[in-house]
């Protein structure tokens, strides 16, 4: 067992902070007012190498280990969920997932521009009528010739506006129902395709989310991510990914909430003393702290399960879980601290609330994990390797 970083990593960290400092940090709270996704962010970071962090260099990435992503995601959270949202679903959603289960030619035509960032690449799953139970969704995609006729919606997609790409999941046969759904690769500018903003969010407001149509789109056959009828597998196989950067992101919250919370314990007067001298406001910085510390331990012992090869389904699910409700309640805590002024918006902490619940809500939801872990301890629920994994790190070349 390693707990220490690698030179390179200590690096890419502060590279990140460093990004986010200069680049983030002083516009963010009037960006996240004005409900504005700036998209010169995302061209930044690929300039920097950090849309496709983990993705081997034969394939336009910067090949370093599945935790250099984690430390990119914690780093970029600790400026907004926002950017960091951005890297989940680019790399940790899309890009990823066609590392684990493209065709060659599917790697060369999509995941070598996303490593880039040349390309952005989003996530389409959820339905109006379909979140945790992803069974329930009613895309449907039928084979015609060389073609699959797409239609359907998807709602809450991460991106909807931004993205060039998106990995979305329809049924090819619905008598099979989970056995039946089926993975695509589709492009923006595919005919039959449409995007449309949510608007009024309670949180991630620098962010673009929204709604995807596709109205008799036709999508090549080479499109077809994996076999017909291994969408739900490969979905199931995305998340994992995904919430390995959702739970390294919950992180980058708490840090930040440490940090402004820390900031203003040394400030506050209260009876006659700073308020970081009373031990009820010290027990709530403890909290942020074991909380930090924990989430870490469970985001690179996962990492370290995907550097391996090894499925980590169990071990990220825990991960993503545990870090974001220490997230979202190291958020609450921060706005305590900072009493009134925390309920306005001349503090950053009203901001870390509002972003800490969505992360609660997706990619499984805080009910769906618990879920999952009390069942693999109960033993109605196993993981085994599946026939296509994420290749193990160091790559080859
Ligand atoms: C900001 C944001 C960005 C998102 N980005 C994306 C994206 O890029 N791509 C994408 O595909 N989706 C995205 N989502 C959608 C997200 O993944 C779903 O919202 C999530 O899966 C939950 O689904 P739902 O909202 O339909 O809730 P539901 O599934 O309807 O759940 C409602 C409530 O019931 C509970 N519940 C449901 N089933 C059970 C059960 N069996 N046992 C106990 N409790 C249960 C849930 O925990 C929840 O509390 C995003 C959501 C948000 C908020």
């Amino acid at each position: 067992m390693n707990f220490d970083f690698s030179d390179e990593q200590i690096m890419l960290r502060k590279t990140v902070r460093n990004f986010v400092d200069k680049e983030i940090m002083p516009h963010i709270a009037q960006w996240d007012e004005r409900g504005e996704f700036h998209a010169e962010v995302i061209t930044d970071l690929a300039r920097l190498g950090l849309m496709g962090v983990c993705i081997p260099e034969k394939y336009g990435g910067s090949g370093m280990d599945y935790n250099s992503l984690a430390i990119v995601c914690e780093e970029l959270e600790r400026g907004d969920t926002a950017f960091r949202t951005a890297v989940s679903v680019h790399t940790g959603l899309n890009s990823m997932t066609l590392l684990q289960w493209g065709t060659e030619e599917q790697k060369q035509n999509y995941l070598v521009p996303q490593a880039k960032g040349e390309k952005i690449g989003a996530f389409g799953l959820t339905e109006p009528n379909a979140g945790s139970d992803v069974a329930a969704l009613q895309s449907t995609a039928v084979r015609e010739g060389d073609y699959y006729i797409l239609n359907g919606q998807k709602t809450w997609i991460s991106l909807c506006d931004v993205a060039d790409h998106f990995l979305v999941f329809a049924y090819t046969d619905k008598s099979k129902k989970h056995h039946g759904i089926s993975a695509f690769i589709v492009e923006r500018t595919m005919e039959g395709f449409s995007s449309k903003a949510i608007k009024g969010k309670l949180g991630i407001r620098a962010g673009n989310t929204g709604e995807i149509f596709f109205e008799n789109m036709k999508v090549p056959k080479e499109n077809l991510l994996g076999e017909e009828g291994e969408g739900f597998k490969i979905a199931m196989s995305a998340l994992d990914n995904g919430r390995f950067t959702v739970a390294a992101g919950a992180c980058g919250q708490i840090m930040a909430c440490l940090e402004a919370s820390v900031t203003y314990c040394h400030e506050r007067e209260t009876f006659g003393k700073k308020i970081g001298g009373h031990q009820l406001v010290k027990q709530m910085i403890a909290n942020m702290e074991a909380g930090l510390q924990m989430s870490r331990l469970l985001v690179y012992r996962a990492g370290e399960l995907k550097n391996k090869g090894v499925r980590n389904t169990r071990e990220t699910s825990l991960a993503k879980w545990q870090a974001c409700d220490f997230a979202n309640k190291a958020a609450d805590d921060a706005v305590q601290i900072h009493g009134a002024y925390g309920y306005s918006n001349e503090y950053p902490v009203e901001r870390y609330l509002r972003n800490s619940k969505a992360p609660v809500i997706y990619e499984g939801t805080r009910e769906i994990h618990t879920i999952m872990q009390a069942d693999y301890v109960l033993g109605y629920r196993e993981d085994k390797q599946l026939n296509k994994m994420l290749p193990p790190w160091p790559f080859e070349e």
